[in-house]
């Protein structure tokens, strides 16, 4: 799979040069859990990547101070599906391009949404202080199967 190997390239250097400028110890254990992370095709949860890690026995919290020295070197993004509860999702800053999701915050359902009005807005949309390059947006409401009769309960 070349293009997790490239995205791993990308995400290595970006942690090594974030471990260099804070001074930090580059550890081994921290290359493979990052190694694993570039595996995930998509978002994923703590706990997904304590199971895939679960061979090389990396300790729950290794993987919690990992994820949060992910997010730090701005490697992972942590993403809160449904607001007020824990559930943090994480995924990949690298390799993913702009786009809009809709969240539902009743069963979590996340959907990329194809909006071309508002994405050609968000693109031409000028900043006086600020350049942006790519975004992940995300709009949260409740999802069709959700607002459905059937589901809704009396
Ligand atoms: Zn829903």
């Amino acid at each position: 799979m070349a293009s997790t190997n490239k995205t791993y390239e990308i995400a290595l250097a970006k942690l090594n040069a974030y471990i260099k400028e804070k001074g930090l110890r580059v550890s081994p254990v921290r290359k493979m859990v990052l190694e694993e992370i570039c595996l995930f095709r998509q978002s994923f949860t703590a706990d997904e990547l304590t199971q895939a890690c679960a061979k090389y026995y990396i300790s729950t919290g290794t993987i919690y101070n990992a994820l949060s020295l992910f997010v730090a070197a701005q490697i992972l993004n942590a993403i809160n599906r449904q607001p007020g509860r824990t559930s943090v999702e994480y995924e990949l800053t690298i390799g993913t391009h702009s786009k809009i999701q809709i969240v539902c915050t009743k069963c979590g359902r996340v959907t990329t949404l194809h909006d071309k009005k508002l994405e050609e807005l968000i693109k031409d949309h000028k900043y006086a202080n600020f350049n942006p390059v790519r975004y992940t947006m995300h709009m949260y409401g409740e999802c069709k199967h959700c607002r459905s009769p059937k589901r809704k309960e009396e």
